[in-house]
């Protein structure tokens, strides 16, 4: 299956500057800002800038250049907020069984208390 990219989704009006955010980094290819519904004292959202819903889009179609952006701009975050003392968690929820609620990548970084296990119960 294709996968088919709705530019009206909420993080594809931020990337036009249509909504403001809370920017964290900004790079060639991707952007990182706070999310407005934090779950951790740190919960950073990264996207790339382009036309990808969701990782295995990404992984499939993306240049290298936007790829290894991408996955810099990860780890600068992290670096930024010092988070290879404490660590932090990574997560890419994609589609239905993902609970995705916006169709635009992106990852969380949330760090900054105990987490906790990995998954709860559905
Ligand atoms: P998902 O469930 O798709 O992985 O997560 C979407 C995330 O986007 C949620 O954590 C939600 O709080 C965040 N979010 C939704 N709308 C906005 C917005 O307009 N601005 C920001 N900064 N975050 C948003």
């Amino acid at each position: 299956m294709a996968y088919q990219y709705d530019d009206q989704n909420i993080f594809a009006k931020i990337l036009r500057g249509e909504i403001p955010n809370d920017t964290v980094l900004e790079t060639e290819h991707s952007l990182a800002f706070r999310d407005i519904q934090p779950q951790a004292p740190v919960h950073i959202l990264v996207i790339p800038r382009g036309p990808y819903v969701c990782f295995d889009h990404f992984a499939q179609e993306a240049s290298d250049a936007e790829i290894t952006d991408y996955v810099r701009a990860v780890g600068e975050v992290c670096k930024m907020n010092g988070l290879e003392t404490d660590g932090f968690r990574l997560i890419a929820n994609a589609g239905h069984d993902g609970v995705q609620e916006v169709p635009h990548l992106h990852v969380h970084i949330l760090a900054g208390r105990m987490l906790g296990r990995m998954l709860a119960k559905a």
